[in-house]
């Protein structure tokens, strides 16, 4: 999986593949949804004006655990506070806030 910094750079397709390369995407939360791979790719093709200040990435909602790609939110209150309040998605949101064990690797 790649870090954070490149995560940012790259496109959310090729984020897309890694995560379907590695299995590591939260499953489907109900039939209504794609698989969180091919969200990624709606979200790139459809490519909503909403980006989030940090990433640039379009900010997209899909229930998870916590987020797994740049623009994600994964809870309700994550997306009230990108569409009304941030503009911050999740994915930086969490990666801000981490522990500082987590952010020296
Ligand atoms: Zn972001």
């Amino acid at each position: 999986m790649s870090d954070y910094a490149q995560l940012k750079e790259q496109e959310l397709s090729v984020t897309a593949d890694e995560l379907e390369a590695s299995e590591e995407f939260p499953p489907k939360p109900d039939e209504r949804y794609p698989s969180f791979p091919d969200a990624l790719r709606q979200v790139e093709r459809f490519d909503p004006k909403e980006k989030c200040i940090n990433c640039k990435k379009p900010g997209y909602y899909y229930p998870a655990d916590k987020a797994y790609a740049p623009g994600h939110c994964y809870s309700e209150e994550g997306k009230r506070e990108f569409q009304s309040i941030s503009s911050c998605c999740e994915f930086c949101f969490d990666h801000m806030f981490a522990e500082p064990e987590d952010a020296s690797v």
